[in-house]
Formats: C-alpha cells, structure tokens, sequence
C-alpha cells in the first residue's frame, strides 16, 4: 500500500484485522508520521523501475496506491511498475469537494500560477496548499499570509507571513476563529476532498471569505480507481 493519508491508514487497519499481510510504504516527508498498521517501509522507492523491483522482490501480490489526490507522480509510477510485473493494482481516492454545497461558490483553478492570478486582490490570504507549494506563493511575499502546514518549509518564510503547524482534523468553528482572528480575506486550498481539512470551507462561508481551490490533476491513464475502504478490500478480495 502506497500511503500517507488516513484513507490508507485506515485500510491498514482494516486489512490487519482480517489477517491481510500488508506493507504500507511512506515517502518520509513528515518528521513524527502517523503509523499505520501492519508493517510499514519508509522513503522512496527510486521510481518507477525501483518500485518495480521492490514488489517483485517482496513477492507482492497486490497494490494499492492510496496516496494523496495531488500525489500524481507515486500515482504514475504505480501504473508504470504494476504493468512491468503484473501485479494488479488499484488506487484508492477519496471523492473530492465538487460537489460541496458551496462548490460553485468557489474560483476553480489548474495550477498555482492560476492561483495566484486568481487571488490577485487579497491582501490577507490563508494559504492551507501544503508545504511543497509554498515558494510558488513568494510573490506574495509582502502580504500578511497566514500559512498552515504540517511540517515547517524548508526556506525561510517571509517575515510578514505568519507560520501555523497543525495537521488536522479541524473544526468549523475554530476554524472560523482562526480566519476571523487573521481577519483573512482569502482562503487557498487544494481540492483535497475528505472531512478531516473540509471545515475551512465552511467556515469561510460563515465569514464570507472568497476561495481559491486548486482542482486535482488527472488520474492516470488506465488506473481503477475505489472511493473508499470499502471498496479497496472488495477490489481485493478480503472481508470488509
Ligand atoms: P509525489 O510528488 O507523487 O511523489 C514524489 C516522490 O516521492 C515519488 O516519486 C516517490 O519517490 C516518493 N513517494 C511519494 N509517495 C510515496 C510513498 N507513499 N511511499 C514511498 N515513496 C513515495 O508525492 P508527494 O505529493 O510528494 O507526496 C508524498 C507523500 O505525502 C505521499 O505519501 C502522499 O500520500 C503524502 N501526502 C501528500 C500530500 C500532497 O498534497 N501532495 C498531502 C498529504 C499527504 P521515488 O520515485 O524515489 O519512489
């Protein structure tokens, strides 16, 4: 299993209980991860060829990927790998927030240039897109951003930016209070899809606060895809 979000925690767990061998393999971004069970394999797999060759050494007979939505590259070097060696595989996505009540609401954008183009006039953004885009924000640099992340990036942010570690899961109204208390004018989300991250959403509705959602990249070409635990432990077979 291809991991790193709770969707894949969970399907650990659920897999374990039945008495499934599964390794879940992390890419060793975040310092203290959350561990799921079963066995667990750490760092990168040297792409595709690497992920390739782990699976056959390890003899693996089915693979998951249920890495997160914006993960693509893990995504694509899964295809590549299950087609060098046969091994079937299947990718577990969480749905994404399209069709959130308040979806239409929202400017819907491709890239992070769009992003920023997209939220030219704020003065105040919240920036919630993840560590790994931050520098793209750097012409923001003189705005009083408020950046939340789970790990700290690895520059230094500029000094009208205030940092905020936190992974999750939030709440509405706290997250209204953190909005508020910013006095953010902006909310910059990726379209993660879930409950554990959604409400900021909400809460940027109750304050009225415009939202920027960076839409998904496409799935591979030719890779199943299950919404939820459910239907990855039917894909393999297992009780659910
Ligand atoms: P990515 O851009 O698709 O992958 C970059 C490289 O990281 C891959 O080529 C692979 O290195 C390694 N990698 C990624 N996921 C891995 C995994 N589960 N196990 C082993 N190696 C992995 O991925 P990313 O966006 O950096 O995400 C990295 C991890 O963070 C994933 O586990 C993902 O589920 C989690 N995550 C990502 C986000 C996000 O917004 N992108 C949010 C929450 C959690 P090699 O080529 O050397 O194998």
């Amino acid at each position: 299993m291809l991991g790193g979000t709770a969707e894949a925690r969970a399907l650990a767990a659920a897999l374990v209980a039945v008495g499934v061998d599964v390794v879940s393999s992390l890419a060793g971004r975040v310092s203290e991860p959350a561990l799921p069970a079963g066995r667990v394999r750490i760092g990168g797999f040297g792409g595709a060829t690497g992920l390739a060759g782990y699976l056959t050494g390890e003899r693996v007979t089915a693979l998951v990927d249920a890495t997160h939505p914006f993960a693509r590259r893990m995504s694509a070097h899964a295809v590549a790998a299950a087609a060098a060696t046969g091994v079937p595989v299947v990718r577990l996505e969480r749905p994404g927030w399209r069709a959130h009540p308040h979806a239409a609401e929202w400017t819907w954008v491709d890239d992070l240039d769009q992003a920023l183009q997209a939220g030219d006039g704020c003065r105040r953004p919240f920036l919630t897109t993840g560590r790994q885009t931050l520098a793209r924000f750097l012409p923001w640099r003189d705005r009083a951003a408020l950046v939340r992340v789970v790990e700290p990036p690895d520059f230094p942010l500029p000094p009208a930016w205030t940092l905020r570690t936190d992974r999750g899961p939030y709440e509405r109204a706290a997250e209204r209070a953190l909005m508020a208390a910013h006095r953010a004018d902006l909310l910059v989300t990726k379209d993660s899809g879930g409950s554990f991250t959604a409400a900021k959403l909400d809460a940027a509705a109750d304050l009225g606060v415009p939202v920027v959602v960076l839409a998904r990249p496409p799935v591979p070409d030719g890779l199943r895809v299950v919404a939820d635990g459910a239907g990855a432990l039917a894909w393999l077979g297992a009780p659910g």
